[in-house]
């Protein structure tokens, strides 16, 4: 029987930062996780974006969480040796006169000083992208190359033998007051981190997911050399020499895995209102993400076994939610933190049944 602090179930972004956190802590965690499955996290942008949306919305606990996911991401660089974590900031070229109006509006009354400026039409970016009526400017921003973070952490998991390539069979399962046995193994934990497959989980599926799918492309872009991410609505994110990526799209009503024809299209199309290069499709990738419909976290434990616990509903904002999430669960585990109530899933127990 091999004895264990904490199993995870699942190697996405939200079980990978939590694991790492644990092991830190000098906790034994082993992480199942089911590399047959598509996923959430290996589609992502990995953009972080402390104003987003029409109405330049600032991102919940932005001032918080931005200076700390930097601290996080540069220290685990520094850590694995790799460069994963790309502070490019964020141009967002008018789309016209109407939209240049309705932002110089906002930006008069909100006070956003520390993460916008309005800038003039930049004639560099002119032989790759249409700004003639300038745009707005977002510092703070960047991307982070998931994938390539998550297989840094499969590395480093499996070296410390803290990894297994499987997936958690619910009926192996045994949940008792005092411990978890699955198989030959004995925790006095479990957390679920599935991402949107917590939807079919047997203890918590019964928590108001609100999945939606989204779509990016792959595209040969040749002399493309814009570091910055270019955003009108949908967004370009240089990835290496000729090489970018196109996304997204937001679908609610078809939670499949499978690339669309018709998001090819509009990606596409809005694409090229900015962007001037000719490019090449090389890919195109789906995922659905596991978005709430209040928009924050589900984090917590299980209304009645007391140590069987999620850690999930990162959205659309997995990046910049999970490094300061997950030090609040590792708080809340291990020297009994309270949650902050709009992420703890107690806010959902009354939806619970036996
Ligand atoms: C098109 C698209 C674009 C996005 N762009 C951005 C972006 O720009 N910025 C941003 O911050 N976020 C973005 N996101 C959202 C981001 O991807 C998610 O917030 C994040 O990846 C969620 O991570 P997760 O670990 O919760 O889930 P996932 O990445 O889905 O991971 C879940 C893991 O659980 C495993 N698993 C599930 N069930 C089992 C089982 N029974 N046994 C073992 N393993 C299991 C799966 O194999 C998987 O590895 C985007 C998402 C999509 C789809």
């Amino acid at each position: 029987m091999k004895n264990l602090d904490y199993i995870i179930v699942g190697q996405g972004i939200a079980g990978s930062i939590l694991a790492y956190k644990l092991m830190k802590a000098n906790k034994k965690v082993l992480i199942f996780n089911d590399e047959t499955l598509p996923t959430s996290s290996s589609v992502a942008g990995g953009i972080f974006n402390p104003i987003t949306g029409k109405n330049l919305d600032k991102t919940w606990l932005a001032d918080t969480i931005f200076p700390f996911q930097r601290e996080f991401y540069t220290s685990l660089e520094k850590e694995f040796k790799s460069n994963f974590f790309h502070e490019t900031n964020l141009f967002r070229p008018f789309a016209n006169e109407q939209q240049r109006k309705h932002f110089l509006r906002l930006t008069d009354e909100y006070d956003l000083g520390n993460y916008l400026r309005i800038v003039q039409p930049n004639p560099s970016l002119f032989s790759a992208i249409n700004n003639e009526l300038g745009g707005l400017y977002t510092t703070s921003a960047g991307w982070v190359d998931v994938s390539l973070m998550l297989s840094n952490f499969k590395v480093f998991f499996q070296t410390n033998e803290n990894y297994q390539a499987e997936k958690l069979d619910f009926s192996e399962l045994k949940i008792s007051e005092s411990h978890i046995s699955y198989k030959n193994i004995q925790a006095k934990r479990i957390i679920f981190c599935e991402g949107y497959y917590s939807t079919q989980n047997p203890y918590f599926n019964w928590i108001p997911f609100n999945p939606a799918k989204g779509e990016t492309l792959i595209a040969k872009v040749e002399g493309y050399s814009i570091n910055e991410i270019i955003n009108q609505g949908f967004w370009i994110i240089r990835l290496s020499e000729g090489k970018c990526r196109f996304g997204s799209t937001y679908i609610w009503d078809r939670l499949d895995w499978e690339p669309t024809e018709s998001s090819l299209e509009l990606i596409s199309s809005k694409i090229s209102k900015f962007l001037t290069l000719p490019y090449q499709i090389t890919s195109q990738e789906a995922g659905i993400r596991p978005t709430t419909k209040d928009r924050r976290p589900f984090m917590g434990n299980h209304p009645t076994h007391h140590n069987v616990y999620i850690f999930n509903g990162l959205g659309t904002k997995g990046v910049s939610l999970a490094p300061y999430f997950a030090e609040e669960m590792l708080g809340f585990l291990e020297t009994n933190k309270v949650l902050i109530p709009e992420a703890n899933i107690e806010r959902f127990y009354s939806l619970y049944s036996l």
